[in-house]
């Protein structure tokens, strides 16, 4: 969700900032902003509505000089996305200037107080309240901006990433965070500040995390510095960024989301390296076999997760109930932190999370850990709040995933969730070592069929523009194939725009049946498995109803074939990993019929990549 960049030092801050923001576009949001000190010691803020383009044009013949500034893409809580409401604010004497990523719960409060002090406010958001507050502190108590930022900060409930700048101290950037992800590039007399690294791996690999509850306080020519907003003085520890700037390129391709599709084959046998060793027929996870009495006592696995993610922990859910016979639930992360779930000690809680960032699964784990739950996470984003949180758990390791709408995450967390089912199951003894053997083995050769299946890509393009016409779309299928369909459903609406529901094929006739009429396509999802023929049956009952069929169907299946408008074929594999298989086309459908309706693939309206606001 929006992006925070800052920076200071000896080079000319405006175009670092929007490379910057151009970098973290792929976050999602609706308007930006920057603000600069020049060499004057005049503070100035200029902001628009749209893309950072946008702002680009705004600013074509204005000062954007200077060598200290911070700038912002806002995705909108309160107050409506316009020019007014987009960051960087001002606090009342335009001394000061904020970004903000997150919600201030108690703004209302806040502003009632200030308003009182004679302070007025021009936007709807509640990010100006924290600047007015800060100023306010600022005056009232004639302290330091640091200790200002603290003190107010301490007056905020809710969830934050803020960066200030202050006019009459044109040497500090401030920042802080609770909740929202902030990381300090280290350069050579210089500072980087940002949401996440996209905007500094060109510039340095030194890095710090800022931890939860962190001020930090970038000051040029002078060493950096931490503490807590309890006013704990910390070391700040540096670590080395392991991201490539050629993984945020697009490396030839029309749109990330293409990209990352096509590196599914690379990105799961990046995943299962050093994990899955087919000549020793053995799987290894480290977060699993440190932890390993935690699961082998469970007497129930809880998966919490949002989204994409969501649908990777049902596909779990039915592999581990196979394999390690131990009850699992699935959570949408929002609903389980507020309604007073039942969690005890002998619970395991997996928290998936592609950013490790979203801020309901982080607030999901805070819960389970407080009950006492052992937390797992499944995570891609190394060193993010999540994993951090958790006690154990597991990366996905796909590199950093740009385009909005999930693909190589899904199928990296979908593979650590069958890896770990089958290592508990192993260990249980609930599982055969036969079974066991016969489908690690095949786990060692779904990254080449996938490639197969990449192979059918200009065939999926060329009949999706029959497709484009659709209003509707229903996706159907049952045991592990279930949640695909649920997973091809959200692809579709996420990018296209089009409405698409997923269903369990039988639990079509208890209504969506209703829909299917000759206008209506619907996407059966029918490999080769246990309930094949009952698939069969509901797709003859959407034909007599004149449907459009897409299927997804194992190679060699000529009866599915002859049924449907247009099929898809996958190569024959474990039922269980179907769904690593039977993804991929749904996920190139998605993206064809988005790209001939012209909607923006990889930053579609109103969506956020990592979801920090809850
Ligand atoms: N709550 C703030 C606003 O609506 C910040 C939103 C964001 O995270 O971009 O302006």
């Amino acid at each position: 969700m929006c992006g925070i960049v800052g920076y200071i030092g000896r080079r000319e801050a405006y175009p670092i900032l929007i490379k910057g923001l151009h970098r973290l576009e792929y976050r999602g949001y609706d308007s930006a902003g920057v603000a600069l000190i020049n060499a004057d010691g005049k503070l100035n803020v200029y902001k628009a509505k749209g893309k950072v383009a946008d702002l680009e044009h705004a600013v074509e013949s204005k000062d954007v000089s200077g060598t200290i500034g911070i700038a912002h893409t806002r995705w909108a809580t309160h107050g409506e996305p316009n020019q007014v409401n987009a960051h960087p604010h001002y606090s009342e004497s335009e001394e000061l200037a904020i970004i903000h990523n997150g919600i201030i719960e108690n703004y209302a409060v806040l502003k009632e107080g200030l308003i009182q002090h004679g302070y007025t406010f021009k936007s709807a958001t509640d990010t100006e309240v924290l600047v007015q507050l800060i100023e306010y502190i600022k005056h009232t108590d004639k302290v330091d901006l640091q200790t200002a930022v603290q003190l107010a900060l301490n007056q905020v409930v809710g969830a934050y990433a803020i960066a200030v700048l202050d006019r009459s101290n044109p040497d500090i950037i401030v920042a802080a965070r609770k909740g929202s992800p902030l990381v300090v590039g280290i350069g050579d007399g210089e500072y980087f500040l940002a949401s996440d690294a996209t905007p500094i791996v060109e510039f340095t690999d030194k890095v710090v995390y800022v931890g939860e509850e962190e001020i930090v306080c970038l000051e040029r020519g002078k060493e950096l510095t931490l503490k807590t907003i309890g006013n704990v003085v910390k070391t700040p520890v540096v670590k080395k960024l392991e991201l490539t700037l050629s993984q945020l390129e697009k490396g030839g391709y029309p749109h990330f989301m293409l990209k990352e599709i096509f590196e599914q084959p690379t990105t799961l046998a990046t995943s299962m390296r050093g994990r899955v060793n087919v000549e020793q027929n053995n799987i290894t996870l480290a977060g699993f076999i440190d932890n390993k009495e935690k699961f082998l006592k469970a007497k129930r696995i809880i998966i919490t997760a949002c989204g994409t993610s969501w649908h990777a922990g049902l596909i779990g859910m039915y592999a581990i109930e196979e394999f390690a016979r131990i009850p699992v639930e699935v959570e949408y992360s929002s609903e389980f932190r507020y309604r007073k779930p039942v969690i005890d000690q002998d619970d395991v809680v997996i928290a998936i999370s592609q950013s490790g960032e979203t801020a309901d699964t982080l607030a999901a784990v805070e819960l389970a850990k407080s009950h006492g739950a052992f937390i797992f996470g499944i995570c891609n984003v190394v060193g993010a709040s999540i994993p951090r949180a958790a006690h154990s758990g597991c990366y996905t390791h796909v590199g950093p995933e740009i385009g909005v709408a999930s693909t190589k995450a899904f199928t990296a967390q979908v593979t650590v969730l069958t890896m770990l089912a089958l290592m508990i199951g192993r260990e249980r003894g609930t599982l055969s070592e036969e079974r066991y053997l016969q489908i690690v083995a095949e786990l060692g050769k779904i990254p080449d069929k996938i490639g197969e299946i990449l192979k059918q890509n200009d065939r999926i393009a060329e009949f999706a523009k029959t497709f484009t016409y659709a209003q509707n779309f229903i996706y159907l299928g049952r045991g592990y194939n279930y949640p695909v369909a649920m997973e091809g459903a959200l692809k579709l609406k996420e990018i296209s725009y089009i409405h698409a529901e997923g269903y369990p094929a039988a639990e079509m006739k208890h209504g969506p049946i209703a829909l299917i009429s000759q206008e209506m396509p619907v996407v059966v999802i029918a490999p080769q498995c246990g309930t094949y023929e009952k698939v069969v049956s509901n797709i003859q009952e959407i034909k007599a109803r004149k449907g459009r069929i897409i299927s997804v169907v194992t190679e060699g299946d000529e009866i599915v074939r002859h049924m449907s408008d247009y099929a898809i074929t996958i190569p024959q594999t474990e039922e269980c990993l179907a769904p690593l298989l039977a993804v991929v086309p749904l996920q190139l459908l998605a993206y064809h019929i988005a790209v001939v309706k012209g909607c923006d693939v990889d930053q579609p309206r109103n969506l956020a990549k990592s979801v920090t606001v809850e």
